[in-house]
């Protein structure tokens, strides 16, 4: 059998006699669930461990999410912190969609963390749970063949990797969709830990990947991921796995043209402008002003750097004041570390009610 991670060939790892073929239920009477034998195989190039499938085509027309998200009981704060860290990587928070949202769980939460959010769920039975919770979603399987339009900064995928035969037809198809500087979660059962340990209670049919820590790193590369970030929930037998499609690279110079362009667009129309920061940034930004928005103070709070001059601006720095604050009309922080603070005492210690611009990663940003 070959990997289906990396196509190498794997060798066979152990003959599980009696398989758990059923999903997990409770019953009105006395009863045994279905078993069926079950072969693991061990790729020793990627680490990966694997599984035939032994399903029937319909296996999850109708499959119903018995465990799904109902093991997290208890640990909301713990599910919206992967959504809340997987948007630090992202370009914007605008469009995002979940490949197999189940019964809803995660989706319903993504609603707080993105503007637009769509579920693609293969399971009727739980496609219908998701409905009525009023979600946004299509009854399918994630496919080439599905068209769920484009401009989507990120996706989600929770415990579903481990039931795919063809990875790549999923993974491939969420990285076309995404927008370059887009990224996504992919969360999985530990297969490391579980193989290890012998954890024969994760071990079911309907799993027939067994993801490491390097073979989901290897799957994600494979695809054209950017891995940004791996982490392991021993107590959940979890892995995360944060990736990104790598964004377009700007370039130093194109940077500072643009941010040139987007700063003279913002302050134009101010006659007294003051800059807050003689920090290392300042005889960077300073080459974004040009002769007609020359600046009236250039404002640091801290009183060695009085009197003294930064390359590229040719009025010595001062200490901050009010009079200096009341007469401009916008004030540039340089200072971007600081941003918060500095705009919090310009409003409240100095009353100021003009313009502020900052700059905020690779934003440029304004507030009256
Ligand atoms: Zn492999």
């Amino acid at each position: 059998m070959k990997c289906r991670v990396c196509c190498k060939d794997t060798i066979i790892m152990e003959k599980i006699a009696r398989c758990e073929y059923e999903q997990f239920s409770l019953r009105n009477s006395p009863f045994k669930s279905q078993n069926k034998e079950l072969i693991l195989h061990k790729c020793e190039s990627c680490s990966h461990v694997q599984a035939e499938n032994v399903l029937t085509d319909d296996f999850y027309d109708f499959y119903s999410e018995s465990e799904g998200e109902s093991q997290y009981f208890g640990h909301s704060d713990f599910l919206d912190n992967k959504f809340i860290k997987l948007q630090k990587y992202l370009l914007n928070n605008k469009k995002m969609f979940e490949i197999g949202c189940g019964a809803g769980g995660m989706l319903k939460r993504a609603e707080k963390h993105f503007d637009y959010c769509l579920g693609i769920e293969p399971s009727r039975t739980t496609y219908n749970i998701s409905k009525n919770k009023n979600l946004n979603v299509i009854n399918s399987y994630f496919s080439k063949n599905l068209d769920i339009g484009t401009g989507y900064s990120a996706f989600a995928s929770f415990r579903v990797f481990e039931h795919l035969c063809d990875l790549y037809a999923v993974l491939d198809r969420a990285y076309e969709i995404l927008i370059p500087g887009g990224g996504g979660i992919i969360n999985v059962p530990n297969g490391q830990i579980i193989t290890e340990q012998s954890l024969y209670h994760q071990v079911v049919c309907q799993h027939v990947n067994y993801f490491t820590p390097p073979s989901l790193c290897i799957m994600a590369a494979n695809s054209g991921f950017e891995v940004l970030e791996i982490e392991s929930f021993d107590s959940m037998n979890e892995l995360d796995l944060y990736i990104r499609k790598p964004a377009v690279r700007v370039g130093f110079d194109a940077a500072l043209r643009r941010d040139k362009r987007k700063l003279q667009s913002i302050i134009s129309s101010y006659k007294n402008i003051s800059v807050w920061g003689a920090g290392a940034k300042a005889r960077y930004y300073s080459s974004l002003l040009d002769d007609s928005n020359p600046i009236i103070h250039f404002l640091d709070s801290a009183a060695n750097k009085e009197g003294l001059y930064v390359s590229g601006i040719n009025i010595p720095v001062e200490k901050v004041t009010q009079s200096a604050i009341s007469e401009s009309d916008a004030v540039i922080i340089f200072a971007s570390a600081y941003n918060r603070e500095i705009i919090k005492t310009l409003r409240e210690e100095y009353r100021f009610k003009g313009k502020i611009v900052y700059f905020d990663g690779q934003e440029i940003r304004e507030e009256d």
